[in-house]
């Protein structure tokens, strides 16, 4: 098949990349080494194992319970926009032969914001995980809890983190991967309990945004909330090329399982 001369450009260096390339280097810049935006469903195939997912509660989906302003066509719209039902897929697969309950959110779909269904589908994963023994990988991406849903939203954190708690109590094994931008009460519950966290190269993760954080004091430091300066700091313990992603699970689960 001849190979097409469509060009994108990179987000961060402005570089033209041939689409093939692009696509074949899992979305990331071959110059600059930026880690474009991944759908749920690309993130799927990047990490288990070809034909091995099987999907849970595909049928959770947000409702507009408080009536907000332009939530209902914002859902309709980003239904259309994603062939995601919610903004999180979820269900078991074979990583490496190893049955494993994962969670994948996607930021298309309202900014990945974290609404009830999130909660509720992080929640019953974890759940499954802890009733299979089996290992479990969450992909967070977040803008931070969803204003449309309110308290509804806000109460997820506690959910999630109980569920969390409950499993780190069975021995079992939470891999937890941050995606760039990981923001708010995903990073204040379900995101920063795993046994080991995992972030792309120059994820943004954080609980207040930058601008948010830059109105409390006069200059942020270097590489604020990206993921080498957590690193750094002990809030991630690694940080994992997009290329590497499928064989690091591999290897970490292979290890404990
Ligand atoms: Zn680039």
């Amino acid at each position: 098949m001849p190979e097409t001369s469509a060009t994108i450009s990179c987000r961060n260096c402005d570089t033209q990349i041939a689409v093939d390339t692009f696509v074949k280097s899992f979305k990331v810049c071959p110059h600059c080494d930026y880690h474009h935006y991944m759908s749920a469903y690309e993130r799927l195939d990047l990490i288990v194992d070809a034909g091995s997912f099987e999907e849970y509660d595909a049928n959770l989906y947000s409702i507009d319970s408080l009536e907000f302003p332009e939530y209902p066509q914002k859902l309709e719209r980003d239904v259309a926009k994603t062939g995601l039902r919610s903004e999180m897929l979820s269900g078991i697969a074979k990583i490496g032969g190893h049955s494993t309950a994962i969670a994948i959110g996607d930021v298309g779909f309202i900014g990945g914001t974290c609404g009830s269904v999130i909660g509720e589908k992080v929640t019953r994963c974890i759940e499954r995980a802890l009733e299979g023994q089996l290992p479990l990988v969450i992909v967070s991406v977040s803008g931070g809890m969803r204003m449309q849903e309110g308290t509804l939203a806000l109460m997820q954190m506690a959910k999630t983190a109980a569920a969390c708690v409950e499993y780190a109590k069975s021995g079992v094994f939470y891999i937890s991967i941050v995606t760039d931008p990981t923001f708010g009460g995903a990073t204040a519950s379900y995101t920063s309990l795993g046994d080991v966290i995992i972030a792309e190269p120059g994820a943004r993760v954080g609980f207040a945004g930058p601008l948010a954080v830059a109105s409390l004091r006069e200059e942020l430091p270097e590489n604020f909330q990206k993921a080498e300066s957590l690193l750094e700091h002990g809030f991630v313990d690694t940080i994992v090329h997009r290329a590497d992603m499928r064989q690091t699970l591999i290897d970490l689960i292979t290890f404990v399982s």
